[in-house]
């Protein structure tokens, strides 16, 4: 099968820095090291921390030795307080194109803004972010959301930085409908928009996308939409054992892309399984 991998699948700047932050301490020795909350979105890298012993914190200890790692989505900054209170040596791997965002609203809040984040309001990038900004935020996800805004004042709009592009401008353009005073920061990050490109060019070339990454990656996901919406038939998995390889085989070509926390490892497994798969000629397609 004739396969296409996107130049910009798999890790991307943020992701890579946290995990050689997390694999640098390892490496260095000492006494228990811990990431808070799950470094990234991919199983398959937290199964290989977790087997060089780093621990998964769900919560922040009210004491704590050894090093605690904040991972690439930032957390808010009375977290960071708590954290660095609990006796811990805190490395911050907070991505810096999110530390961007974080200061953008933290400037605004100092005066007075309301801040407005178009994201998904369960995910550790935009509950970090809101604690820059309250006691004045809103998330907005989607248009009901709007509906239910209430605006007094000056206020800005920000996104999440994986979010995409089309849904940043379809839902800033609805809001400042309603209360025209506002300022937009399209915060969505490079890595997302040539990412999310890729896929839409990629889309036009091939007869499917496969998309790997973990189940729980928000951006993996969207690259999956962003596919749909191109209406090429998406395969989502994790690894090269999730994939239907029969449907698959149907095609002549695929392309494939993968979410901004998938290894290299992972991505070439799949590549490899996909390659294996008999060419299909005109005729049989
Ligand atoms: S997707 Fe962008 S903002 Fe998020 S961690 Fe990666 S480089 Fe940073």
């Amino acid at each position: 099968m004739k396969v296409i991998l996107a130049k910009k699948a798999g890790f991307c700047m943020g992701v890579r820095r946290a995990v050689e932050t997390t694999l640098d301490t390892v490496q260095k020795g000492g006494e228990s090291i811990a990431t808070f909350g799950p470094l990234i979105h991919n199983p398959q890298v937290l199964n290989l921390l977790k087997e060089q012993g780093v621990e998964i914190l769900d919560k922040i200890p009210d004491k704590k030795s050894g090093t605690i790692i904040i991972r690439a989505h930032g957390v808010p900054p009375s977290h960071k307080e708590k954290l660095i209170a609990s006796g811990a040596d805190v490395k911050d791997a907070t991505c810096p194109r999110v530390m961007k965002v974080q200061v953008i609203i933290k400037k605004f809040r100092q005066q007075d803004y309301t801040t407005i984040i178009i994201g998904d309001k369960n995910h550790a990038e935009v509950v970090g972010l809101m604690g820059y900004a309250e006691p004045k935020v809103h998330v907005v996800s989607n248009e009901e959301d709007i509906q239910s805004l209430q605006l007094v004042g000056p206020y800005i709009i920000v996104s999440q930085t994986t979010q995409d592009d089309f849904t940043f401008e379809k839902l800033s353009k609805a809001i400042l409908e309603r209360f025209p005073h506002g300022e937009v920061f399209n915060t969505i990050c490079d890595s997302t928009h040539k990412r999310q490109d890729e896929v839409r060019n990629l889309c036009r070339r091939v007869d499917a996308m496969v998309v790997v990454g973990g189940r729980g990656s928000a951006n993996t996901q969207r690259l999956g939409q962003v596919a749909e919406e191109m209406g090429c038939p998406v395969f989502l998995g994790e690894t090269e054992h999730d994939f239907d390889l029969e449907a698959l085989s149907r095609y002549k070509s695929v392309g494939v892309t993968a979410g901004a926390s998938t290894p290299g490892w992972v991505i070439d497994l799949v590549v490899r399984t996909l390659e294996s798969l008999p060419e299909k000629n005109e005729e049989q397609q």
